[in-house]
């Protein structure tokens, strides 16, 4: 409980990787400074402070906003992945309630599983021992997983998300009833750069699970997926119990 740092055992890495990863860093970090000044002045065309604008103009304004902030995520999860890399993840590690996790989770994929009409099912449980982890990393493992869920879902569809007591973890766990991924791809998916070839729903960076795992077995948890595929995913993560 505290600050805890885990430092990974550098020498590990191939100097290739390590120069890999410092350009990552600093490209990384080069791009969020205009992309967030570009989504500012995107924002205050969109809201006519430099006069009124045509209902096109705002569709296609609307359009390049979206991009934007799509580049936005994407170059933050290349700084995340970065600071992963590069050994240091400071975990912050306290007894949290796995209610606090889920409700922050919902609350940060409502509007884009809203804009798919996806319905997310779940029950937040009550007052019970709590999760000990680190609460922000901890969210942001589950909202990946649910954003993954809804983007590689069809709309319209259901997705479930469940917490779950066993004898000394919480597992945490997001069902969804997209396309399912095929026995071959199921280990690889939590690869770096690994995306299943012809992925639908876009243009990932294919870091977010490879992160996710890294965020989960930093903290003495596990992380997994069961799938069928045409019928759907289930992906889980444990984390141990406070
Ligand atoms: P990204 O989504 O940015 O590509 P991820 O690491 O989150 O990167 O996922 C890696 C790959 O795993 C995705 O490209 C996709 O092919 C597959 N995948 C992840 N989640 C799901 C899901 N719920 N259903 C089907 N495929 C998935």
């Amino acid at each position: 409980i505290g600050h805890i740092i885990v430092l990974r055992n550098i020498t590990a890495f191939k100097e290739q990787d390590l120069a890999k990863t410092h350009f990552i860093a600093t490209i990384s970090h080069e791009l969020k400074t205009p992309l967030a000044a570009t989504d500012l002045s995107l924002k205050l065309l969109g809201d006519e402070r430099t006069g009124p604008l045509s209902s096109g103009q705002h569709e296609l304004l609307d359009s390049i906003r979206e991009d934007n902030r799509r580049m936005i995520r994407m170059v933050s999860e290349l700084l995340d992945f970065s600071r992963v890399e590069s050994g240091n993840i400071g975990l912050q590690v306290q007894a949290v309630p796995p209610a606090d996790i889920l409700q922050y989770a919902l609350q940060t994929v409502a509007r884009q599983a809203a804009g798919k009409e996806v319905d997310i099912r779940t029950e937040i449980p009550g007052t019970t021992t709590p999760v000990l982890a680190d609460a922000e990393k901890s969210a942001w493992v589950l909202v990946n997983l649910l954003t993954n869920a809804i983007r590689y879902s069809p709309p319209k569809s259901e997705v479930e998300l469940t917490v779950e007591e066993e004898e000394k973890m919480w597992r945490f766990g997001v069902r969804d009833r997209g396309k399912g991924i095929d026995a071959g791809f199921r280990e690889k998916i939590f690869e770096r750069f690994f995306r299943v070839p012809e992925a639908e729903g876009g243009k990932g960076t294919g870091l977010g699970l490879a992160i996710a795992r890294e965020f989960i077995e930093a903290q003495g948890g596990s992380i997994g997926v069961e799938s069928e595929p045409g019928k759907g995913s289930y992906f889980w993560f444990r984390l141990p119990k406070a």
